[in-house]
This record gives C-alpha cells, structure tokens and sequence, in this order.
C-alpha cells in the first residue's frame, strides 16, 4: 500500500505491507522509530520496531536512505501529528545506504548543493514536493483543455525553419562534425544531411500550432522546446516545457481573457490539490506564498498598453539598471515595477512596438505597434508571451519580405493565409515559470527535474 493511502487508514489491526526509503532512525535499547516515506505524499509514516521481534545485526544496516519492505500491523498511533503507525512483525532490506558516502545522510543542504546531486534530490522533501506539484499542474493543463474543447496537438520537435524567431536554435546532424561532406565552393553539403537540408530543435510549437487552430479550432501544445540562448539566468534553460494554445476566431480580448482564466484555473488546482505539499513550500522557502496565490487568485490582472507602462516607467523617478524609451524591450527590472511596485497585480501588458516583436504578429492600425501581449506575475516577470496573429496574405508576405525572412522556410505557413485564413489568435506559457511562481521556488534549475543549463548536462 502506498503511505498516502495508509497514513488516511482507520483499519486498525489490519495486517499491512509498506515499502520506502527510511528518512530517519531513532529510538532506544527496545525500540527503534523508523521514518518511512515512498513519494507519494510529503508526510512519513512511522514504523515502531520492537528489538525484540527484529535481528539487532539487520536493523544496524537500516541507516537513513536504506530502502526497506515492512510487514506489520496497522495501529493508531498515540503520537502527536499522525493518525497511523506500522508495529513491525518483519523487515525485508532491499538496498541500504552506507551513512558514511550517502550524499543525503544529513538534512538541511542547500539548493545549490543539491542540484549537484540533481539524480538524487527528488529524495528530498522539497523536491519530492515541487515534483508533485509540477504533475499535477500537467495534469490540470490537460484538464483545462480537455473540459473546453482543444485539441492536443504534437508538433515536432525537429524543425527545418530557423525564423521562428524566438532565440538561437540546437543544430540537429547526423554529419559528422570532424570532417563534414563539402560543395564545391566549399561550404557544408546539407543535402547528404539526415534531413538534405538544415535542421534544429525547435523554440516554439506556434508555426504548426497555427496550423492545428485552422482546422481543429482550438488546440493547445504541450512539449519541450529549445534555446541555445547562453543566458545563466535563475528564469532560463536551455530546455523547458512550453504550452501553447492556439484559437481560431480568438482577438486579442479573447485571448487575453483566456490566459486570465487559464493561469487562475491553475492556480486554484494547486491551492486545492496540493495542499500539503504548497504548505510545507511555504514554511520552508516563501513565507508570502500561499498569499500570493490566493492575491492572484482575488484580482483582476491589469491590462495596459505599452506606451502607458513606458509612461509609467518614466515617471517613476526609479533608478533602472537598463533605463527604458519607447520602442525598447522591456527588462525583468521594468516588469517587476510595474506589476509589485506600481499596479500591485498581474499586469498584461499589450500592442507592443513592431521592432521588438515577431513577424507573425498582428498589425494595429497606427502602423507601428502589434496585438502582442505579455502576462507579467509578481517575483517572475514575463510568464506568457502571446499574440493576435496576423491574418491578412498580403500584409504578412509584406512583413516577411521586410525582415528579409527566406520564403523557401515560410511558404507552408503563408500558405494559411492563402486559403481559408482567419483571425486567430495564441499564446505561451512556460510550464517551469509557471511552476516558479507556484512553488515559490527562486531559481528555475529546482522547477525541473533534470535542468540543461549552459555546460550542465550531466544527468
Ligand atoms: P524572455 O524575454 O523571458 O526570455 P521570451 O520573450 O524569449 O522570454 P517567448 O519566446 O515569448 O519568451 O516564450 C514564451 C514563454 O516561454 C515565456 O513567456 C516564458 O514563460 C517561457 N520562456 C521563454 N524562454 C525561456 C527559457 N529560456 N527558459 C524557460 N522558460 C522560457
Ligand atoms: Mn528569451
């Protein structure tokens, strides 16, 4: 039986077996308290061993990390803070941990220590916890969805377009890199490349998302994506999980409401659902968490236009790192303004300067700004990145051949505006800034169980 299950029993008397990893061992010349936890809940259960019953040479090798099987009786337990406990009639010993190399003998290590043993942090509290957390807020994006209608569609994670335009790409080969096949004029013959032309992981499942939305009507994506981008930044790794909904006859009203609803949606499944594991977040690592859930919760997110937050900005009298005109991509520095100090709330900021935004965006009538729209949380600044699409042949064959785009990479996307086209619109939003925010963890390598970061790829 897993302990979740166990630690709600009221069987008492019933025989149990209970299989895990000893957290802690104490006890005295008759008994010994055994700490028990197999994932599948924050809380241990305490096994009793009456030396007695129990081989004394065994339990000397059942040390903190042993992994053990106890076969015993459920009785209430007299202790504070548990309903349960195991009296042991027999222990099976399935691997022990030496006490003198077990890298997660003692409690208390760092974050930062930790993620150095990234193969062995889940046995920890914390990150047993933010690993629930992080499924069950997959499992509610599949909910979400699902209740609502959209599709899920698998976009590829190999992609021949190198202009999706949101940051440097993996190159994928199966040359060999020492010594590549050459043309004539001496440049790398992709054509007896594994694909016959280049190719690279992809950053975004939008282009193809897009696709899905003008057929399927509204469909989401769900996957990794990839930037090469060498910014060791506690918000960036080179391979984070994306979703990205994609709407047909969304404006960007629509869309906005949708990534209210959404992350709110989320929020409060998190609140409901992992309860335990949320409070123990915030006794250990942010003591305003659970308010700040509950405060995004309760307030409606701001909408407010760039040129108003660059206004704002200006007037702040604030000092800024990277001081901020219009036309200039916003800093997390400039986010963090607006949304904690200034608004004291979500922010979606919209109808950015075109310069500063992809090609696909929507134009508004001023011929300078675009339907983009950014949704700014309190601690992590841009959460989602979105946009209306634009919808219209001409004016987005004209933006592609203004930024010099190759058309060879975008006929099969013009092409959905060539038949059939209509307003749609869509968004991003990366699953472990989400989880930041809902974990109140600090930095994103401790979001993700194996975190690839620049030079770190180890396990
Ligand atoms: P940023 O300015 O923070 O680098 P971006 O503008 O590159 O973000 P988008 O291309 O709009 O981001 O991607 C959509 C979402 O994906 C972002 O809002 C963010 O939540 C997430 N995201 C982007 N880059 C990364 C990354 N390197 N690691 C983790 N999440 C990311
Ligand atoms: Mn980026």
């Amino acid at each position: 039986m897993r302990i979740a299950q166990l630690l709600k029993s009221t069987e008492y008397g019933s025989q149990v077996v209970v299989k895990g990893w000893v957290r802690t061992k104490r006890g005295n010349k008759n008994v010994a308290f055994l700490a028990l936890n197999d994932g599948s809940c924050l809380a241990n259960i305490q096994i009793v061993v009456d030396l007695a019953k129990i081989n004394e040479e065994s339990l000397r090798t059942i040390t903190t990390g042993a992994c053990v099987a106890v076969s015993g009786t459920l009785v209430e337990s007299l202790g504070a803070g548990q309903g349960v406990e195991v009296q042991a009639e027999s222990i099976e010993i399935y691997g022990t941990a030496d006490p003198a190399t077990y890298p997660l003998q003692k409690k208390g290590h760092s974050l930062e220590f930790l993620r150095d043993i990234a193969y062995l942090r889940p046995r920890t509290n914390t990150f047993s916890a933010v690993l629930r957390i992080r499924h069950a807020m997959a499992f509610a994006i599949h909910k979400y969805f699902n209740d609502r209608g959209f599709y899920y569609l698998h976009t590829p994670l190999i992609t021949a377009s190198d202009c999706e335009g949101a940051g440097a790409m993996f190159q994928v080969t199966t040359l060999d890199v020492d010594n590549p096949p050459r043309t004539e004029e001496g440049k790398v013959d992709y054509s007896q490349d594994f694909f016959g032309k280049p190719c690279s992981l992809t950053v975004s499942g939008q282009l193809e998302g897009e696709l899905g939305a003008l057929s399927l009507g509204q469909i989401y994506t769900f996957g990794p994506t990839f930037r090469a981008e060498n910014s060791n930044t506690p918000r960036h790794l080179a391979e984070f999980w994306m979703i990205e909904p994609e709407m047909a006859f969304y404006e960007l009203e629509d869309n906005m409401a949708l990534a209210e609803d959404f992350l709110k949606y989320l929020i409060a499944y998190a609140l409901e659902h992992c309860r335990e594991d949320l409070e123990f977040m915030n006794k250990m690592w942010d003591n305003e968490l659970l308010e700040r859930l509950q405060f995004v919760l309760d307030n409606d997110f701001v909408r407010l236009d760039y040129t108003e937050g660059i206004r704002i900005l200006q007037e702040s009298g604030r000092k800024f790192e990277f001081p901020c005109d219009w036309g200039c991509d916003l800093q997390s520095e400039h986010e963090r303004y607006l949304v904690e100090e200034h608004f004291k709330r979500p922010v979606i900021l919209i109808n950015y300067p075109k310069e500063i935004k992809a090609f696909y965006m929507k134009m508004n009538d001023d011929g300078k700004t675009v339907r983009a729209m950014d949704v700014l949380f309190p601690k992590i600044g841009e959460i989602i990145g979105g946009s209306e699409r634009e919808a219209d042949f001409g004016k987005l064959r004209a933006r592609i051949d203004e930024l010099n785009i190759p058309e060879k990479d975008m006929w099969w996307y013009l092409d959905t505006r060539r038949w059939g086209s209509a307003p749609h619109s869509g968004f991003g939003l990366g699953f472990e800034r989400l989880l930041l925010f809902v974990t109140g963890m600090g930095n994103i390598r401790d979001v993700i169980p194996f975190p690839r970061t620049p030079k770190n790829a180890e396990f």
